[in-house]
């Protein structure tokens, strides 16, 4: 099966719109690999203007899907966000567009591609130009009153996570495990309306391996520490019963698996040793080279 590049437009103005987009992408990795998501913008509505401002973003998908089994796809992600019909140019749970389709050209009774309004709507042409250089141009013919009612979201507070929230969990969790492994914070929360999240930051391994062994300094420094890592992206789980902090084994364990596109892959502990940490929640979604656990060996 071959590989195509699709390139989807994501709107959303009714609901908790940043769960939304998060929502949409998140489905959307049922239907492909995303190669790159747009910065998330705010846009004044179309059509009937009473009505709350849209977020817009625009994401690259690669996939094996065809367009019109990419359209069927985008149907069916409207409808379990629970997008009703009936609802075309008012408020809407979330509205997701088959932009471009490799360089297709496409005009049947379903599905006109390129989508047909892409040239006209400042709200795809900005985002999108941001992902695919070819389209800076035909931004930049779009008259100045129409740019000006797309506003990227602006970073907030100053960090670096802010922008995260508008991509899927997998994303944010990255951000937040870079953030604190590279500075000197141990604790980071952020509270936005209908979303909190905390993350807290371990005792160093050393450390903790002393403490939970209660060896001398120089006994635990002797210990050498590997990494087990995820060699694919999919959602990890614990194998059962679980495995726990501390825990010593004498032989090879299978100590969880990572499932992708329902396929299980085990994490083994390559061999025996101590579980010092496990460095991924049970059933969460996990990146490659991730780490999952470190292990004591010696
Ligand atoms: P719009 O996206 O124009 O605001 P709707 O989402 O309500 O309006 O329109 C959905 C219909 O548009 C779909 O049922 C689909 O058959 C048709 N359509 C035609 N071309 C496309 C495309 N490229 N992407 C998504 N839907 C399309
Ligand atoms: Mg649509």
């Amino acid at each position: 099966m071959s590989e195509h590049l699709a390139y989807v437009g994501i709107g959303t103005n009714a609901g908790d719109r940043t769960g939304n987009l998060s929502r949409a992408l998140g489905e959307l990795r049922n239907a492909g690999t995303l190669a790159a998501i747009s910065s998330t913008y705010r846009t004044a509505p179309w059509g009937h203007l009473d009505q709350p401002e849209f977020l817009n973003l625009v994401a690259s998908l690669r996939t094996e899907l065809s367009p019109h089994e990419l359209l069927d796809a985008f149907l069916a992600i409207e409808r379990r966000l629970g997008r009703t019909a009936g609802e075309r140019w008012g408020p809407r749970i979330v509205d997701l567009d088959l932009l471009l389709y490799d360089d297709l050209t496409i005009a049947d009774e379903r599905l006109r591609v390129p989508h047909e309004h892409l040239a006209e709507r400042a709200f795809v042409l900005v985002p999108l130009a941001e992902l695919d250089e070819r389209f800076a141009a035909m931004r930049d013919a779009l008259p100045e009153s129409e740019l000006a009612g797309v506003l990227r979201v602006e970073r907030e507070g100053g960090t670096m996570m802010a922008p995260e929230f508008s991509l899927a969990i997998s994303e944010r969790v990255r951000a937040l495990a870079d953030f604190l492994s590279s500075g000197d914070a141990v604790r980071v929360r952020i509270v936005r309306e209908n979303d909190e999240i905390e993350v807290a930051r371990r005792q160093p391994y050393a450390a903790r391996a002393r403490r939970a062994n209660d060896r001398t300094a120089a006994d635990a420094t002797r210990l050498r520490f590997d990494t087990i890592k995820a060699d694919l992206v999919g959602i990890f789980h614990l194998s059962r019963p679980a495995p726990s902090e501390g825990e010593t084994f004498d032989a090879d364990r299978e100590l969880g698996y990572i499932e992708a596109l329902g396929i299980r892959t085990p994490v083994h502990s390559m061999g025996a040793g101590r579980l010092v940490r496990i460095g991924a929640a049970d059933e969460s979604p996990v990146e490659y080279g991730q780490a999952l656990f470190s292990i004591a060996r010696g």
